[in-house]
């Protein structure tokens, strides 16, 4: 059987010291989430950065520098930097949400489509997707493929099909975030039906879904993502004391289902990416 990769997304945007104390804020609380969650299994952690005073999301580029230098120094684990561009403002967005690609971190996310998130839109205009992968492709880095819905499904078979992409392309289905498609197993089976054929995928579940979405993932041969940018609670009313608590539930749900779960260069190897000492 295939391995599992399991990414962890140790900040996100929307969770709060507020909402769990656990929640890191500073490059040095989310390098030391990052790693915990790599000791405990994960092969890929996904970064956003806060301002380290107030938590608020930002995109500051020494802000993500420090923060891949910290986990650098740390462990193996693969870099996912969020290109999603929170709280960026301006005439100059797309530059400034591509400024993570220069630091050559295996991984960025790139999301394809626009929609509602909370009070917010989440815009990702049509030449944002080109924009990104073109410049994803000159600096060597992965992008992860993020659609919310069946329409960015469609976007990004589009951009796959256009050839943007090095093989093999990945994308993360996330069910249940913002105004995208519902968490239901249901919408994962219909989502798993648009995927083009022998790529690798992986799903996320916002909140109490993080669970049984992953279950379904490993049971139609997919990887996974849990972490705090998705889900703060262990159970209902009780808060996870670390990201890397919930990695360890992935970690013992994979096992038991007997399967494997995927060390760093395992999902190298299974995301076609070279160990690059540039990286
Ligand atoms: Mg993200």
């Amino acid at each position: 059987m295939a391995k599992t990769i399991i990414s962890a997304a140790v900040v996100g945007s929307g969770p709060t010291k507020e909402m769990n104390p656990a929640v890191p804020y500073t490059p040095k609380e989310i390098a030391e989430a990052a790693i915990g969650a790599c000791k405990a299994g994960a092969s890929i952690v996904h970064i956003h950065v806060r301002d380290p005073e107030t938590g608020i999301v930002c995109s500051r580029f020494e802000l993500f520098k420090e923060v891949f230098e910290r986990i650098r120094e740390g462990c193996n684990v693969l870099i996912n930097l969020t290109t999603s561009g929170g709280n960026i403002k301006g005439e100059n967005i797309i530059e400034e949400r591509l400024e993570p690609v220069t630091l050559r971190p295996e991984i960025c996310s790139l999301d394809v489509g626009s929609m509602n998130f909370g009070n917010r839109v989440f815009l990702n205009p049509p030449e944002w997707g080109p924009a990104a992968a073109k410049r994803m492709r000159e600096y060597n880095v992965k992008p992860e493929i993020e659609v919310f819905d069946a329409g960015h499904m469609r976007q990004a078979i589009k951009l796959i099909n256009e050839g943007l992409f090095e093989d093999p392309p990945y994308i993360q289905m996330c069910m249940g975030a913002g105004w995208g498609i519902e968490a239901t197993p249901e919408n994962l089976m219909f989502m798993i039906s648009l995927l083009p054929p022998d790529i690798p995928w992986s799903v996320l579940g916002v909140g109490r879904m993080e669970l049984p979405m992953i279950t379904m993932a490993f049971l139609m041969g997919g990887h996974m993502r849990v972490g705090f940018e998705d889900n703060i609670y262990l159970r209902r009313g009780v808060l996870l004391d670390s990201n890397a608590q919930m990695v360890d539930v992935a970690v013992k749900l994979v096992e038991q289902l007997q399967g494997e779960v995927a060390t760093p260069d395992d999902a190298r190897e299974i995301l076609g990416i070279s160990k690059n000492t540039t990286n």
